[in-house]
């Protein structure tokens, strides 16, 4: 077999590894690289596939292209943008290729297609966490398991997919996270009985590998809204959080503690409104009848209107943790909406800062705007939906894959990740191997 890492390699984002094994091509994951999608999206409000891909956001296409008839199916691990968010722009090409993905990613696929009005003719086949599927090979069919693993999303999976040379394992991302908050913990007994069957190859998320540290459980997110809202005396004051639209468990925690506050939670904006809605649709929104959602400009204004009187009564959810320019938050902070901060309110950011640049630059703007305000900050009220080395450690330990490949960023994440490896009996391009974009692993 050979494995093709595509994308994901050289960045954080536009993931796509392809597993070619005689005459079938199997495709994981299929994302968008965020920082050139966004930068894009300032000149165009929705961009075409064909600039999507000029400007280096979609993952490269000429292998597969170049193969096309080989190309059996897309395998889609979760609902982030950096895993499924290139799907639309690029499975059209290949419409012979049914695209899998638990409830929750395939919802997310059908609203990005609708936004985008970019329509597929491949089949979208929705697979329960814990199910398995069978794909069409030319002479043979494999089974694809969609195995429960712990995130920052509801319904993501670490996929299995058997093949005549041995067990491809594909975790990309993952934490190890024995008390979600949503869904269940990661299936240690299937991971084991994977181990036992002998897996040939493993493509891990690295993102955090350099980070000393098994990464906490939701539960301590958890806690840490908990603490924010209910530990401090908010009295009257308005409290506005901001989060990740996607991370479903978290709005749950922060709808929560809201409500024992005796505040009626609005969810501002068309992002928090799409991920709210797929969530509603495949029965995964806890919480939907104790929120109110405004998308609408007018629905904005009139709530707002009504947050302004009577701030006391109200927690506001939006996005905007990383300073982003026309999110709901930076519209708040430059009294772009109907609302004005006062002395004493709070605005708690259930996120961290991603490090980039432009996101330190646009958060450290925002901060200043809101203590010249004397507004509360409440900073990383959070954890990450990626393991640490810790956890790389412990994954490996119990899936122990003949072959071990790093992913999700570039040297910088997946060298730490080598250097674990090593630690643990791997041996440097024998039996793990560090990839760029365009690198083919041939093992036998
Ligand atoms: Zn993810």
């Amino acid at each position: 077999m050979k494995i093709h890492t595509i994308g994901g390699y050289d960045e954080v984002g536009k993931n796509l590894t392809a597993l070619e094994i005689r005459e079938d091509i199997i495709v994981f994951d299929c994302g968008i690289y965020l920082p050139a999608a966004i930068d894009l999206q300032e000149s165009e409000r929705n961009p075409t596939s064909q600039l999507l891909r000029n400007a280096g956001a979609l993952p490269d296409e000429t292998f597969l292209l170049k193969n096309k008839n080989k190309v059996r199916a897309f395998l889609i691990t979760h609902a982030h943008l950096d895993h499924v968010g290139a799907v639309h722009h690029f499975a059209y090409k290949f419409p012979n290729a049914p695209i899998f993905g638990t409830p929750f990613t395939i919802e997310i696929l059908k609203s990005l297609m609708q936004d985008s009005k970019q329509q597929l003719k491949n089949k979208l086949i929705s697979i329960q966490p814990g199910d398995s599927v069978m794909i069409k090979g030319a002479n043979t069919s494999y089974k694809a398991e969609f195995l429960n693993m712990t995130h920052s999303t509801i319904q993501s999976t670490m996929i299995a997919l058997y093949t005549s040379e041995g067990i491809v394992v594909y975790a990309n991302d993952y934490k190890l996270d024995n008390t979600p908050i949503m869904g269940a913990p990661p299936n240690y007994e299937k991971f084991r009985k994977l181990a036992k069957q002998g897996i040939k190859v493993a493509i891990i998320d690295c993102l955090y590998a350099d980070t000393d540290r098994k990464t906490n459980s939701e539960k301590i997110a958890r806690a840490m809204v908990e603490e924010s809202l209910l530990t401090v005396d908010h009295g009257k004051n308005g409290i506005i959080i901001s989060t990740f639209s996607s991370h479903i468990a978290r709005l749950k925690s922060i709808v929560e503690f809201s409500n024992k506050l005796n505040r009626e939670v609005i969810f501002m904006g068309r992002s928090l409104a799409k991920y709210t809605n797929a969530a509603k649709k495949v029965g995964q929104c806890p919480f939907e009848k104790d929120i109110r959602i405004a998308t609408y400009t007018n629905q904005l204004k009139s709530s707002l209107k009504r947050v302004e009187k009577d701030r006391g009564k109200y927690v506001v959810v939006c996005t905007g943790h990383q300073g982003e320019d026309g999110s709901i938050l930076d519209r708040l902070v430059k009294n772009k909406l109907h609302f004005n901060f006062k002395s004493g309110d709070s605005v708690i950011f259930s996120s961290k800062v991603i490090p980039a640049p432009v996101n330190i630059s646009h958060r450290a703007e925002m901060d200043k705007k809101l203590k010249q305000k004397d507004v509360r900050i409440f900073d990383e009220v959070h954890v990450s939906g990626h393991g640490g080395r810790e956890d790389l450690r412990d994954l490996l330990n119990l899936l122990k894959p003949q072959h071990f490949i790093p992913s999700h960023g570039g040297f910088d994440k997946t060298m730490p990740a080598m250097n674990l490896a090593k630690e643990m009996g791997y041996q440097q391009d024998k039996t793990a191997h560090l990839c760029k974009n365009g690198t083919i692993i041939e093992l036998r």
